[in-house]
């Protein structure tokens, strides 16, 4: 479970909407609370601060890039919980590619971007076995 204010979700969604074609991300600061709860405090937007060789990759966060927001996490005495990217005109699934380059425990955020407009939204997380994600409940947060 995941909890999300409005303002965060149509942040992620107009990021998206703004790296368009190209694949947006970020990461998720806030807290893991009880039986597998996140509560997303702030976001750190991540690629429209990169070059643009960078942005035609597909979602991948270097590990400078990861440190950051740590840091940036710490001061705030937040955690990652999670990350978001894009799909431009691609559903909100996370493809094998993502399955890869994931880790149990956090949220992983997917926002379907069709020919420039955010469409659809939807939060995933990695079963322990690391085979597959499932969808998981996003809450709203006030
Ligand atoms: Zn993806």
């Amino acid at each position: 479970m995941l909890e999300l204010t409005t303002d965060q979700r149509s942040e992620i969604m107009a990021h998206g909407e703004r790296d368009y074609p190209y694949e947006c991300c970020g990461l998720l600061l806030g807290r893991f609370e009880n039986e597998g709860k996140k509560v997303c405090a702030e976001l750190f937007p991540i690629s429209n601060a990169r070059e643009e060789a960078a942005k035609r990759n597909r979602f991948l966060i270097r590990s400078e890039e990861l440190l950051r927001g740590e840091q940036h996490a710490a001061a705030s005495s937040l955690d990652i919980v999670g990350f978001y990217h894009s799909h431009p005109d691609h559903p909100a699934v996370p493809s094998a590619y993502d399955l890869e380059h994931a880790w149990p425990v956090y949220s992983y955020i997917v926002v379907a971007i069709k020919s420039g407009q955010a469409e659809e939204l939807r939060s995933w997380e990695m079963q322990t076995d690391r085979t597959r994600f499932v969808e998981e409940e996003i809450l709203k947060g006030n």
